[in-house]
């Protein structure tokens, strides 16, 4: 079989939501945020999991997302939307009990006439421009709005995984200003956020990347691994090529392994002649250009013929992965691809 394996360790990622959990205060509440598939992991495995973990309540970006996690976890536990209610959406927002976090003043008139008592919460702007309600726009409503009972107001920070960066306390200082004395349940901080200390914790948090493993948070537990099979070993001669466009010339006799993997499933062609797979303990360097369903690794130094290379594992994170095709892991998660074998590890007992 050629299928590349995803490994995705649930209990891993319950173990994160936990250590995040203890970050904050006992009367502080941890959300999970489970958007875009859940980081690409499976929304409906991993929301089942971290509600097993103690998490009650979830944030998606959209409604169709949110019916999705709705889905899997049946009644109960809260589902929040962070695009808030989008003309289309009210049918959804009713019928799967999701919570739109409202964005502007446009969107609260929408709910409030469509769905009057629904529950919702509200987006601030604190400074970061991407979604949320402006100071002076909140000014001018929120006396009304609050009387309608919004049971979050909340806001996102620009620079949290910089706990240095002054963006931070003016963001802070600017939530404080728009939410102090509104007795509504606040949230600020993200995994980012978290990790900045309980300044910026309030009555809830939102972690997503911590969940599944990815910086900023250090000591998170890895939560995937990647193996992908060899297809074919050939080798080579010195001044043989490698790949499209000739970018890798065999310099010595060289053994070639052409691994089952490529952009198409999110392995970044950005790697092309710069990451490294895995033989076990040994790394084992891309040549020539990542193409869309193979990639190439010179073995030459193994001393057994490999039948499968690790792209993600122990030895490689999703950040190392990052680093070397120049993003983030939270692209490399959200990347992964939609050919691979997801194998879901459960039940472990581990803590
Ligand atoms: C994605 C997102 C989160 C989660 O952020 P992480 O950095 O993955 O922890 C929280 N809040 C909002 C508004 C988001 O868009």
């Amino acid at each position: 079989m050629a299928t590349a394996t995803l490994s995705i360790d649930l209990d891993a990622i319950a173990a994160n939501w936990r250590a995040l959990d203890r970050l904050s205060a006992p009367d502080c509440q941890t959300a999970a945020v489970v958007k875009a598939n859940a980081y690409g992991l499976g929304a409906g495995r991993v929301a089942r999991a971290l509600a097993q973990a103690g998490a009650r309540r979830f944030f998606v970006a959209c409604a169709e997302e949110g019916a999705a996690v709705r889905q899997a976890l049946g009644a109960g536990p809260q589902i929040s939307v962070f695009s808030g209610h989008m003309a289309g959406d009210t049918d959804m927002i009713n019928d799967l009990d999701l919570t739109p976090m409202l964005n502007s003043v446009e969107q609260i008139t929408r709910h409030l006439e469509a769905l009057p008592g629904h529950p919702f919460g509200i987006q601030l702007d604190s400074g970061m421009n991407r979604l949320g309600m402006e100071a002076a726009e909140w000014e001018a409503v929120a006396s009304f709005v609050l009387e309608a009972g919004p049971e979050l107001l909340m806001s996102h920070l620009a620079c949290a995984d910089d706990p240095a960066h002054e963006m931070n306390a003016a963001q802070l200082a600017e939530f404080h200003a728009l939410t102090d004395g509104t007795d509504v349940p606040r949230s600020l901080a993200a995994t980012g956020g978290i990790l900045l200390g309980r300044d910026y914790h309030f009555d809830l948090t939102r972690p997503g990347i911590g969940l599944y493993g990815g910086l900023p948070f250090e000591e998170a537990t890895p939560t995937v691994a990647l193996s992908l099979p060899v297809i074919q070993l050939r080798d080579l001669a010195i001044g043989e090529i490698v790949g499209y466009g000739c970018t890798w010339v065999a310099e010595a006799p060289s053994q070639i392994a052409t691994v089952s993997g490529g952009y198409a499933d999110g392995l970044l062609r950005s790697l092309s002649n710069r990451a490294v797979l895995w033989a076990g303990d040994v790394p084992c360097p891309i040549v020539g250009r990542v193409s869309m369903d193979l990639i190439t690794v010179d073995v030459s130094h193994l001393e057994q013929a490999p039948r499968k290379l690790d792209i993600l594992g122990p030895h490689q994170s999703i950040d190392d992965l990052a680093a070397a095709g120049d993003t983030i892991g939270y692209e490399i998660l959200t990347g992964l691809g939609a050919r691979y074998m997801r194998r879901y590890i459960e039940g472990t007992g581990r803590a």
